[in-house]
């Protein structure tokens, strides 16, 4: 018989208030095991031997989910905000910029890109990424030895950061419907389905080779990277390519994510192929499921809030990224409507501040339609206890981002990883509020400043609003800046 000695001490988080099962709460503490996965959630008189970390003032709140990135973007930020030419700018015309970045970034360049978005992600209360990856091969087309070490290079500096990360591998064959290949498109295209399949697969393994134990619910636990697959869209993917994915993906029960109808463009060419809309053509070929998310969806006709809704489909709004590029606005009341899940992207970088794209989620309907409260589903509902519209909201960057990207997390729960975030309550952007209306004060009104305490697995990776390699972090991005733009 063996006695254990010494068993490592259960750590009890203490917070002001802490958000969890729809309510805040007081006097109540979040206990984890040293593995890093919530054991419970219990009134602080309950507590025993635990080890306790005492967070006044702070509220508690589960880690948010950035459900649709482009790291290496991050470069771009404030470099585009001009009209390039006497014509109107435009999404092409941004597109063509992002290119131009895109062509001249060495692998280290897209490591420390990754970084500083990730690291900024982090100082926001995101705890993963599902990151669109389509960076592949060197400036001029031709494959690194290793075809997967762009996408290694972002899932390391994920690591390095602390968040998961879900690679979400993107499949890009050709330039568009009877257009002519365009040379700033080298990296990403690999146009043969079967060359992407077996470069997704070879991820695939060295990922979860990098795991410690494979025992498939430890894994779900603990994991803190995996891969998915993401045909960039119905412009760059052709129909029997896509075909080959989703089959791919049924077979290895993947998440997949799609660019849907982020722009007139693509909708008209589609229609000009196919004979139909891009959601049209998705949910008449069968491959729309709960496995698939469909990134922007906002140019599409009344019959995409029912496709969704009868697949299990889920919606990634990315706001700030949307009114940064002028794509429009996403219909989330018919999505909602219809129980679509929504969740959300911080996409380009522009902005990164989830919270922001929680609002604006709402925001944008609120201008387009001249009423206030437009996502709100219980509009009879007096008390603000239920949260109402805040919930609504928070669950579109938490639980429904953790179930698009695949990640373990969203929520606060017992058997759930630790992954949660701080806010502190005396912060001036959220200073007065009281437990029945501090998920609103936050949701509407929270500066990044207010964020605190970051924790991912049970581990801070941000403690006093700051990262551990925070100075590090942005030293080797303006190098990288400098040298991109001089
Ligand atoms: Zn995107």
């Amino acid at each position: 018989m063996t006695t254990e000695k010494n068993p490592t001490p259960k750590i009890a988080w203490i917070p002001e208030v802490i958000y969890a099962g729809n309510r805040c709460q007081s006097n109540r503490a979040l206990v984890c095991d040293a593995a890093g996965a919530i054991v419970k959630i219990v009134p602080v008189s309950e507590l025993r031997d635990e080890k306790r970390i005492n967070l006044p003032r702070r509220a508690l709140l589960p880690g948010m989910i950035n459900a649709h990135s482009h790291a290496f973007q991050r470069v771009l930020r404030g470099r585009t905000e001009y009209r390039a030419s006497a014509k109107r700018d435009s999404f092409w015309t941004w597109r063509e910029m992002m290119y131009a970045a895109a062509t001249r970034l060495s692998p280290e360049d897209i490591y420390d890109a990754s970084c500083m978005a990730f690291l900024e992600m982090a100082l926001n209360g995101i705890t993963a990424v599902g990151e669109f990856h389509y960076l592949h091969h060197g400036p001029d087309g031709s494959a690194y030895e290793d075809p997967n070490l762009l996408a290694r290079e972002v899932i390391r500096a994920a690591g390095d950061i602390g968040l998961r990360i879900g690679l979400l591998r993107v499949a890009y064959a050709r330039s568009g419907f009877q257009k002519p290949a365009n040379p700033r498109q080298a990296r990403f295209i690999e146009a043969d389905a079967e060359v992407y399949l077996k470069n997704v697969e070879a991820l695939t393994q060295s990922v979860s080779s990098a795991s410690v134990n494979q025992d498939s619910s430890f894994r779900r636990t603990f994991d803190t990277a995996w891969v998915g697959v993401a045909p960039h869209s119905v412009r760059a993917v052709p129909l029997n390519y896509l075909k080959q994915v989703i089959r791919y993906v049924n077979e290895h029960d993947l998440k997949i994510h799609m660019h849907v109808a982020e722009q007139p463009a693509e909708v008209s060419a589609c229609v000009e192929e196919y004979g139909r809309t891009p959601v049209a053509l998705l949910q008449t070929e069968g491959l729309l499921s709960e496995r698939f998310t469909a990134v922007h969806a906002i140019h599409v006709t009344p019959k995409a809030a029912a496709s969704f809704a009868q697949t299990g489909a889920v919606v990634c709004a990315c706001p700030t990224t949307e009114r940064n590029l002028g794509d429009g606005v996403v219909p989330a009341d018919e999505y909602l409507k219809h129980g679509v899940a929504l969740c959300l992207g911080t996409d380009s970088h522009a902005q990164i501040d989830l919270l922001e794209d929680a609002r604006e989620l709402e925001y944008h309907l609120r201008l387009q339609k001249l009423e206030r409260a437009v996502l709100d589903d219980q509009p009879q509902a007096t008390s603000l206890e239920s949260h109402g519209l805040a919930a609504r909201l928070f669950e579109c960057a938490t639980i429904n981002g953790a179930r698009s990207i695949g990640a373990p997390t969203g929520v606060l729960d017992a058997g759930k990883p630790a992954d949660f975030f701080t806010v502190d309550i005396d912060d001036p952007s959220i200073a007065g509020a009281a437990n029945d209306d501090l998920l609103a004060a936050i949701v509407f009104s929270s500066s990044r400043a207010a964020v605190r305490e970051v924790v991912v697995a049970g581990k801070p990776i941000v403690s006093e609003g700051r990262h551990l390699n925070q100075e590090g972090v942005v030293e080797r991005f303006n190098i990288v800046q400098k040298k991109l733009w001089g």
